[in-house]
Formats: structure tokens, C-alpha cells, sequence
């Protein structure tokens, strides 16, 4: 615990000496100057420079060192496979991005996605030695404990699938899995604009929708590991629309990517956007980019349509807000990247449906780090397993994790 303590004051850039790991530990000096000795034994921290003298001597500095050890990492999307290799402070040696369409299935995705490591671990220079673990994000809702997706409404044959078993079998590697929004929210925690923040929503629009909460500082999961999985509330009492997971009126059945294009290309069809009619004209499809392209260039009926999205996505914000009072919500996903028409009226609805002082301090941005949140938050997951003071303790006389794909199972106790 202690060796921990010290190490996360380090890793997150709290304290640089050993004075400060003394004052912002509580811990005595010999206890801190013991564990500091075992960090640096390990090769987790290094000693660095002279650090800028107080007044008398002055105190070298320590630093994690985040290339102590590698990671793989991975988000399947609904349309899209990204993965890469990263340091231990969830930076990107190397990265790759793909469409790929989930519903092939589980094996054909893990397969595909194993080809795509190994192309990267060899691209990294990276020794496989010193691959600590693997973590992945997949677009629905996971058992955080087993690694399995269950029932998720997008990813037709993956329910129940073992999908750490798989990549643990493969790669010889301790394999993490969750939802992607949660990763996101962990990636802008821990890399983004929501680092430091104790309370926080992260909201991915793209082809679903869902969201990530920050709860003290941590992501919060919820009892199974489906908390913030908003993307199936009821919206629209009475709605026709039905939704993927066979309910009707979900928002994101009537907000989500999928529900742009479906809209826009009705629009399209029925004479409504002569913009519209002319994407389907030139042969291509229209989808959620196309509709925030259209409204980009002034097309009234795409504005609409993205008005109603996020007007939709506040509505259930409000609630959220109301009901949990974060500091930031951030929003992420394809569509986000619609701009400030969509930002502007989520921004509208949530405080004007929200109590006032719920919104007194509330900030609504878009996700800074974009594309990049899920695979950092990826790297994020993995480095607080490893470093959790129940694991840590399994692999420290080893010197690394390397190769323990037991260290997922939870410990008999
Ligand atoms: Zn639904």
C-alpha cells in the first residue's frame, strides 16, 4: 500500500522529491526513503536532476519511468478498429486506425485485431519482454470482471464471448476488456481536459451513444460495469422508431449516428434537403459525418437534424445532471465532431433542464483528445490494474508482469 501511494504521488506528476513524497504521503521519511529504494531497484522510477534548492541542499528529483515497461492497446468501434503500442503513461509509440464492421463477429474481429498488434509490436521496435499487458475497449456492455460482453445491442454474436481469454491466448499477456465510453472517460482523466477533476460525464456520440462517469477522481463502473450506458433510456414516450436493442423511443435510436443518417437520408429521398439529395446523387451513402458536413456548409435541414440530437442528448443530460452534479461533462464520438451546433444545444438544454446550482460551476466541452481518448484510456486501465496494491504485490518479487495472465482472476481469499 505504501509502495503504491509513493508511486502514484510519482506517476501522476504529484510530487518530484523526496521532500514532497514525505509531505503529500503522510508517510515518515524512512518509510518513503524504503519504498523509494524499491521503486527504483525495480526500474519503475529513476533519479533524475537537482531539483530547484528551497534553501539548502538541494533535492534530487524522481521520475516514473513510463518506459519501464510497453502496453497494447485497442478500441473496437461499431465501424472502426484502432490499437497501438504505448509507454506506461498511456503515450503512443505507434498507432493504427481501420474501419471494420463489429457485427463480423468475434473471431473474425480478434483475429484481425491480432494481426494489427503484432504488425505494431513489430513497427514499435518494442521487445516482447517487456509487454506488460493488453487492454481493449469494445462498444457495449462488459462484465468488467469476467471480460465478456454481455448482450451487447450492436455486436451480434459476441454475447457472452470470452474476449480476454482470447487475446490472453494469444499474446501470453494479462488482458483487461471494457466498454469503450468508460475508457474514454478514464483516457480524458488521466490524458485530457478531465485530469484532476473529481466529478465527471464523458458522452460519446457516435454510431451509439453512451457515457463514462467519474466518481472521486476514478471511473466508476457500477456494480456489474454498466454504469453510465445511456444510450437506452427512454426519450420519447409512444416513439415508432425501434431501436437495436428492440425497445422503442431510446435515445440512441432517435439521436445516435445511426439515427442521423437514417433521418438525413429520408430527407434526402422526400425533396426536404436538396444538399442531401445531391450526397445520394453522387453515389455516396449518408451517414452522421455527411449530415455534420452539410450542416457545416449551411444546409438548414442537417442543422436541424443535429439541433434535435443534441437537444435529445441534453434532455437526458439534465437528468444526469441533476442527479449526480459533476464539475465537467465532456462530450466525444463521430458525430461530436459535428461542432458547435451540437455542443451549443446539448449546452442549452442541460441548463435550462438543470437546477441552477447543479450548473453553477458546470463546464460543457468537447473531448480534447478526440480519436485518441479510448486507446489512451485503454493504456490508463491496464497501468491501474497492474498497479493496484492487491496486484503489485503478485508480480514485485518477479520485477515486472510480464506473461502473468493469471494476475485478471481475483486472488481466493
Ligand atoms: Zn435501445
Amino acid at each position: 500500500m505504501n509502495l503504491v501511494t509513493v508511486l502514484d504521488l510519482i506517476r501522476f506528476g504529484h510530487a518530484r522529491t523526496r521532500p514532497e513524497l514525505t509531505e503529500y504521503s503522510g508517510l515518515g521519511r524512512t518509510i518513503v526513503a524504503q519504498q523509494l529504494d524499491l521503486l527504483l531497484d525495480l526500474g519503475l522510477v529513476g533519479d533524475g536532476r537537482l531539483a530547484p534548492s528551497t534553501g539548502g541542499r538541494a533535492p534530487r528529483s524522481v521520475s516514473f519511468r513510463a518506459e519501464a515497461g510497453s502496453l497494447l492497446v485497442a478500441e473496437l468501434g461499431a465501424t472502426s478498429l484502432a490499437a497501438g503500442v504505448s509507454d506506461l503513461n498511456a503515450d503512443l509509440i505507434v498507432q493504427h486506425e481501420e474501419s471494420f464492421d463489429i457485427g463480423r463477429g468475434p473471431e473474425q474481429a480478434l483475429e484481425r485485431l491480432g494481426e494489427v498488434l503484432e504488425a505494431l509490436i513489430e513497427k514499435s521496435g518494442v521487445h516482447r519482454a517487456s509487454l506488460w499487458g493488453l487492454g481493449v475497449g469494445v462498444p457495449g456492455p462488459v462484465e468488467f470482471s469476467t471480460g465478456r460482453s454481455i448482450s451487447p445491442p450492436i455486436m451480434p454474436g459476441w454475447d457472452n464471448y470470452p474476449i480476454r481469454q482470447h487475446l490472453a491466448d494469444r499474446f501470453g499477456l494479462p488482458v483487461w476488456v471494457d466498454n469503450d465510453v468508460n475508457l474514454m472517460a478514464l483516457g480524458e482523466l488521466r490524458s485530457g481536459r478531465a485530469r484532476g477533476e473529481q466529478s465527471v460525464v464523458y458522452v460519446k456520440i457516435g454510431t451509439g451513444i453512451g457515457a463514462g462517469i467519474v466518481c472521486e477522481g476514478k471511473l466508476y463502473r457500477g456494480a456489474q460495469g454498466c454504469a453510465g450506458d445511456i444510450g437506452h433510456v427512454g426519450v420519447r414516450e409512444g416513439s415508432e422508431v425501434v431501436c437495436r436493442c428492440g425497445n422503442r423511443g431510446c435515445l440512441e435510436a432517435l439521436a445516435g449516428g445511426a439515427a442521423l443518417a437514417r433521418d438525413g437520408t429520408f430527407a434526402a429521398a422526400s425533396g426536404q434537403s436538396p444538399y442531401l439529395a445531391t450526397v445520394l446523387e453522387e453515389g455516396r451513402e449518408i451517414t452522421g459525418e455527411e449530415i455534420t458536413k452539410a450542416a457545416q456548409r449551411g444546409d438548414p435541414v442537417s442543422v436541424e437534424l443535429l439541433l434535435h440530437c443534441g437537444r435529445l442528448v441534453g434532455e437526458v443530460l439534465a437528468t444526469i445532471v441533476n442527479f449526480y452534479n459533476p464539475a465537467l461533462v465532456l462530450v466525444g464520438g463521430g458525430v461530436a465532431a459535428a461542432g458547435d451546433v451540437l455542443l451549443a444545444a446539448i449546452r442549452e438544454t442541460v441548463y435550462r433542464r438543470s437546477l441552477p446550482l447543479a450548473t453553477r460551476d458546470l463546464h460543457v466541452y468537447f473531448s480534447p483528445l478526440g480519436d485518441q481518448a479510448g486507446l489512451c484510456g485503454s493504456a490508463a486501465m491496464v497501468t491501474d490494474e497492474l498497479f493496484a496494491p492487491s496486484q503489485i504485490a503478485r508480480w514485485l518479487e518477479r520485477g515486472s508482469p510480464a506473461g502473468m495472465v493469471d494476475l485478471t482472476t481475483t486472488l481466493a481469499t
